[in-house]
């Protein structure tokens, strides 16, 4: 019997030990690089290819080794055990490779793996050895193997443990080093156990003189070294490429991260069943929480509820692959609520949603920018009510659903009576003030019933809805009237308003927006006409009368041209001495086809038109050029006094007007009186500033219509007035009305204490006149004395009286 030993050819071993080398070193690098950072199918397949990297470089140094002797005997392989022993020297790589690449190696793993692969090592010159066939015969002592097989198995556990220690170490050598320590595993426990074989030789051959190699095996060898050195390279331009990539991705991924976390936007992560995964520095800002507690919260809790539903539809659209934006609000740690814009983008990874992120913009002050915005688009900025344009698309929406539910609905245009005399005389933020007050007592008197909005200067509008009846529509518009009557206190001053209120009704008058709104207007028109502070249902004979009026102010305008005005003259006669000392000069118009129209109907008109102006110079011019001849005729200096609206008194260039009529005129100032009326002196410093310009000019003033409006008698003393015309009302009744018996001898009395003259209007009969006389009135005027006249009959009538 002859042992194998220590004859064989170095070269061999040389070449076996560096394909060894390379091949665990490829066999690592697929496990450490590729397998390590793949998952699934693509790990296995690294695992494999390394595997059969290492395997093949492990049996192709096996045979090596066993080529290497100098065998004397001819020698073939039984190929079945040659691709067994390949499939051994495979298995145990594969046992090898998982466990190096792995993270954390657990004792059992580490002992499992590593003492398999041992015995797997450890066979594999056996199984070598057996595949030869030829005249040597090895012989195994089964005890010995085992022995042997443990001690390998041993070897592995130790080698395995260091080499999966180098790896876990960063250094650029640690593969280098573990592929070194598998190597030289294998290759000794090879090179051990083929020297550990004994073998029988039938004859007297010389065992080592003879090259034992078979073509068949060589070829073989060669393929697998070739195969061992081609996966190599490949390995290493893999190598490249793949760091070339992963330093590409680690850079991706850094910029992706720097982006999440330096967003001004705040940026949450959720999984795909809304647990929140992470979230960048802005999303803590944005919600004031810090990330433990935000991590912990129920994410509903800091939506605004309003918004949960939104944010769910939203969440599950993206879940299923959609990017998504819209519009939430989030309630701030503090309470304090954000409107934000949030983007949903799914995170996809091969093609798969596994998450969600939420990109949130905090858009408060665009929100309420906006809002602030609608809101003054559609509110009043003086009042704070709906303007035009809302009042005008609720009404449309009203009529909308009141046709849907067959029910009625009530329009109501409101107009302040004489609002443009507050404003002229008191100043525009009285007037402001009062428009305010206004808007508040609306309010007040609609309640809940329908929504009150201003339309624009002094004009208000009601929408009554939900089945509003014809009576309940009255009872509201009574009560508006009610309300506004009650004088207003502004600025220390009482004002007294009156309002005009217009309905119309759906679906009877109107049942669209423009209908709606032309007969309400309409109907207040008429409400106007009726006399102020009243309120009017519309109804189609309105349409003619609204005709009417625009008609009529067309011809105001040309009556002036057309010479269609002309003065009449009302005598004032001195109580005492019953001698005409002054005439009032009364306005009329004579129309082409109406005749002769009443002052009372086209004053206020020319009024509201600005056409007063105009009108009021010509009057005044008329009255002068006459007062100025009579002053040279028989009838004799004669006082004339002419009639002033608010808007003439008001212009800030009156006082220059009458100048200039006075000095054109050549009317002599101190016969000429200027009638203003009470309501005309609200504004008292400017009434003041004018009176006393006209008082400079050598006129003298009046006040007419004493006693109807509510100026505070205590201004009359800082009035330069001359004298007080109580109003006729108080006349008319003297003698049945007691109260108006004191009021008129009140008024006297006071004027008389303030020095001021008195003219009763309106005297129809001998009795006023005497009783006017006993309380000491100086001057009446009245039908008892004479109708207005014209030029000519008054100066008859002066004449005669005269005479008499
Ligand atoms: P007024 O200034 O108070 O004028 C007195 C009004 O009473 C006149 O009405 C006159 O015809 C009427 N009248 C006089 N005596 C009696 C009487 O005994 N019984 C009755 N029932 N009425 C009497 P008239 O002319 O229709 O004028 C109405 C108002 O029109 C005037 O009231 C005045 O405010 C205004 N007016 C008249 N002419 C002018 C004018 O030239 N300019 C301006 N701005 N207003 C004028
Ligand atoms: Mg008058
Ligand atoms: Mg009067």
């Amino acid at each position: 019997m002859i042992e194998l030993q220590s004859s064989y050819n170095a070269t061999m071993i040389v070449l076996s030990c560096m394909i060894a080398a390379i091949a665990s070193y490829t066999g690592l690098s697929m496990a450490l690089q590729y397998a390590a950072a793949s998952r699934g199918r693509s790990r296995l397949f690294w695992l494999g290819c390394g595997a059969a990297a290492m395997g093949t470089g492990v049996w192709a140094v096996c045979f090596y080794e066993i080529s290497a002797y100098r065998w004397t005997v001819g020698i073939d392989y039984d190929y079945s055990m040659v691709v067994l022993t390949l499939v051994v020297a495979i298995a145990a790589a594969a046992l090898l490779l998982p466990s190096v690449s792995r993270d954390r190696l657990r004792t059992r793993e580490l002992l499992a793996s590593g003492g398999l692969a041992g015995v797997a090592a450890a066979f594999l010159p056996y199984a070598g050895l057996h595949a030869m066939r030829s005249s040597l015969h090895p012989r195994f002592d089964a005890g010995t193997f085992w022995l042997f097989a443990t001690v390998v198995a041993a070897a592995f556990i130790v080698v395995l443990w260091i080499a999966h220690r180098f790896q876990q170490s960063r250094g650029p050598k640690r593969k280098v080093i573990a592929a070194l320590l598998l190597g030289a595993a294998f290759t000794t426990s090879i090179h051990v156990g083929l020297a550990s074989a004994t073998w029988t030789l039938p004859g007297e051959a010389d065992l080592f003189s003879w090259n034992g190699s078979s073509a068949t095996l060589s070829f073989f060898l060669g393929f697998a070294t070739l195969f061992v050195i081609g996966i190599a390279l490949a390995t290493i331009f893999i190598e490249r490429f793949w760091k070339a990539q992963m330093r590409r991705q680690l850079e991706r991924d850094m910029r992706i991260e720097s982006l999440f976390r330096h967003s001004q936007d705040a940026v949450f992560s959720y999984t795909l069943d809304g647990k929140l995964l992470d979230a960048n520095l802005a999303a803590f800002r944005l919600t004031g929480y810090e990330w433990e507690t935000l991590r912990q919260l129920n994410l509903r809790e800091i939506i605004s509820p309003e918004y949960h539903h939104t944010v769910t539809v939203n969440f599950k659209s993206t879940v299923a692959g959609q990017s998504r934006n819209f519009d939430a609000a989030l309630l701030h740690r503090s309470g304090r609520r954000l409107e934000v814009n949030n983007t949903n983008v799914p995170v996809l990874v091969e093609g798969q949603v596994v998450g969600v992120y939420t990109i949130v913009r905090d858009i408060t002050e665009r929100k309420q920018a906006e809002w602030q915005m609608n809101y003054m688009a559609h509110h009043d900025e003086l009042t704070g009510l709906p303007n035009r344009r809302l009042f005008e698309q609720q009404l449309v929406k009203a009529i909308a659903e009141q046709q849907q539910d067959g029910q009625s609905a009530a329009v109501l245009f409101l107009d302040i009576d004489r609002f443009k005399l507050v404003n002229d005389s008191q100043g525009h933020d009285v007037g402001d003030l009062l428009l305010r007050s206004v808007a508040d007592r609306l309010s007040d008197a609609v309640k809940n019933a329908g929504i009150v909005a201003r339309l624009g200067g002094d004009e208000f509008s009601v929408l009554l809805t939900g089945g509003i009846a014809r009576e309940e529509a009255q009872a509201i518009a009574a009560r508006i009237n009610r309300e506004l009557d009650i004088p207003f206190s502004l600025r220390g001053k009482d004002v007294h308003i009156t309002a005009s209120i217009g309905i119309a009704l759906f679906p009877e008058d109107g049942d669209s927006l423009i209908s709606l709104m032309k007969n309400a207007d309409t109907a207040m028109y008429s409400a106007k006409d009726n006399g102020k502070n009243t309120f009017n249902f519309y109804d189609l004979s309105m349409n003619d009368s609204l005709f009417e009026r625009v008609q009529l102010e067309n011809e105001l305008r040309k009556a002036l041209d057309r010479g269609e005005f002309f003065l009449v003259y009302q005598p004032q006669v001195e109580l005492a001495t019953g001698k005409v000392v002054g005439v009032e000069a009364l306005i009329r118009w004579q129309h082409s086809s109406k005749g002769l129209v009443s002052p009372a109907e086209f004053i206020p008109l020319a009024e509201e038109t600005g056409m007063i102006v105009p009108i009021g110079e010509w009057a005044l011019r008329t009255a002068c050029v006459l007062a100025r001849r009579w002053s040279h005729t028989k009838v004799g200096p004669l006082r004339m006094s002419v009639n002033l609206s608010s808007r003439q008194f008001l212009s800030p260039d009156f006082a220059e007007s009458v100048e200039r009529v006075v000095r054109e005129t050549g009317m002599p100032p101190e016969l000429l009186d200027l009638e203003i009326t009470e309501s005309m002196t609200m504004d008292v410093n400017r009434s003041i500033e004018t009176l006393n310009q006209l008082k400079t000019l050598g006129v003298s003033i009046s006040i007419d219509d004493f006693g109807t409006g509510y100026s505070s008698l205590s201004y009359l003393k800082s009035f330069p007035v001359d004298r007080l015309k109580i109003d006729q009302s108080f006349v008319r009744q003297m003698q049945s009305d007691t109260n108006d018996r004191s009021i008129v001898a009140t008024i006297i009395s006071l004027a008389h204490n303030l020095n001021l003259h008195v003219v009763a209007e309106g005297v129809e009969t001998a009795s006023q006149s005497e009783f006017l006389a006993q309380q000491g009135c100086d001057e009446m005027q009245g039908y008892y004395i004479s109708k207005p006249l014209k030029a000519f009959d008054v100066e008859e009538f002066i004449l005669a009286r005269a005479a008499m």
